[in-house]
């Protein structure tokens, strides 16, 4: 039995089955390529779904790795710690805010939005005591927490994890006059993706974002935009929000914060807002430790650089164009996203998006299917050109185009 089929039967037996991975078992990686047990390499057109922003292994976030491991690693809130400042302190000035809550994982952070919006409402707005009411979109995706699934409308994300956490309103995505029937008094948040990752990478329709921010200006809601998988580079700018000039009440960040090396998040907005939480009002042991701050602060400086967000505007401009050729040809049928972010419909008759996935795997990229015909390409924003117009080579030859 090869190296690969053992490591998967094992994994089958022993790991609970809340993933269908490719049949490929990494070993190493470098830059936008791993390398499997065999020896196989592959190019990473997924970036742990824009974890990987600054590539596998990026020497910068190394580094400040390995220095912070010899230095301190975990220290808990309980006392402070060297680079707590800093982080916060750059982090809000990337973002123009003027404070940062620093948590783990992308879930914790939308939970601590959540846990914000609420406080914020009883405290600021006035709203009364256990009648807030979060607006959300349909087909979101902001992560796998009771409360977060209880206002998923994705069945297999939601369904027997019920009872579900109430004050919750959907709206379809993108439609603004939907949204402004649903706000009502009580409302203390909208709550919303500026582009939807799982959904397909799905782009609102232009003026979206920024109705969105005018209406919840003019009704005194906060608008809280997950940025954990469109933010920090990914459609080449910091946030997606700014295509449409829009700057949110919160930021929520996650995935690249932690530059693929440790899971970092982080609820980012101005005193009047994440300024209601008191000491012993909310909290984690690993948030914002000092691990996480040095690689935290690392990716900051290299976003203030704006070179991360050039060559996501430059590659993605360049990927756009060659996907945009495909459309129509009988095998993909619509592509949408910005930056180095990209969904493709395929054509189900050219196969099933997992089926593609498979395919391309066999010729040495690695991409994930959503909802059945669709894969999304989201690749290292290091990624070269050369090997970006080989991963597109290969998907043209799967494609049969
Ligand atoms: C990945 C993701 C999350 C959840 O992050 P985790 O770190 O997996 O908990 C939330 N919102 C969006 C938009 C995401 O892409």
């Amino acid at each position: 039995m090869s190296t690969t089929t053992d490591a998967i039967r094992t994994a089958d037996a022993h790991s609970a089955h809340t993933y269908h991975p490719l049949p490929v078992v990494v070993a190493s990686a470098d830059g936008a390529w791993m390398t499997d047990v065999e020896g196989r390499r592959y190019l990473d057109m997924l970036a742990g779904y824009s974890a990987l922003n600054f590539g596998h292994g990026n020497r910068r976030l190394i580094d400040a790795a390995r220095a912070q491991l010899e230095r301190v690693t975990l220290t808990s809130r309980a006392f402070h710690h060297d680079r707590f400042a800093a982080f916060c302190a750059e982090l809000a000035a990337l973002c123009g805010k003027e404070m940062v809550l620093p948590m783990n994982t992308g879930a914790e952070a939308v939970e601590t939005a959540v846990k914000t919006a609420r406080k914020w409402g009883y405290e600021v707005k006035g709203v009364p005591d256990g009648h807030a009411k979060i607006v959300v979109a349909a087909d979101n995706f902001h992560g796998r927490t009771t409360t977060i699934v209880s206002f998923s409308t994705d069945h297999d994300a939601r369904d027997h994890f019920g009872p579900y956490t109430p004050g919750f309103e959907i709206v379809p995505y993108g439609d603004l006059t939907a949204l402004a029937h649903a706000v009502t008094e009580n409302t203390v948040a909208v709550l919303l993706e500026p582009i939807q990752g799982e959904a397909g990478v799905l782009v609102p329709p232009a003026g979206y974002l920024s109705g969105v921010r005018e209406l919840t200006r003019e009704r005194n809601v906060l608008f809280m935009a997950d940025e954990i998988q469109s933010g920090l580079g990914r459609t080449g700018r910091t946030f997606a929000c700014e295509h449409e000039g829009v700057v949110p009440d919160v930021y929520i960040l996650g995935k690249a914060l932690g530059g693929g090396v440790v899971p970092v998040s982080a609820v980012v907005a101005d005193r009047d807002v994440l300024g209601v939480f008191k000491p012993g009002q909310h909290g984690s042991t690993f948030g914002g430790n000092p691990l996480a701050c040095a690689v935290g602060l690392e990716v900051v400086a290299m976003l203030r650089t704006g070179e991360f967000q050039q060559r996501a505007t430059e590659l993605g401009d360049h990927l756009h164009r060659e996907l945009g050729l495909l459309v129509g040809g009988g095998a993909v049928t619509a592509v949408r996203g910005r930056g180095l972010w990209a969904g493709v419909d395929i054509e189900p008759s050219r196969g099933t998006g997992r089926e593609i996935s498979e395919k391309l795997m066999e010729l040495g990229v690695l991409v994930k299917d959503t909802h059945g015909s669709t894969i999304r390409l989201a690749p290292p924003l290091v990624i070269s050109k050369e090997d970006l117009d080989w991963g597109l080579d290969q998907l043209r030859s799967v494609l049969g185009a």
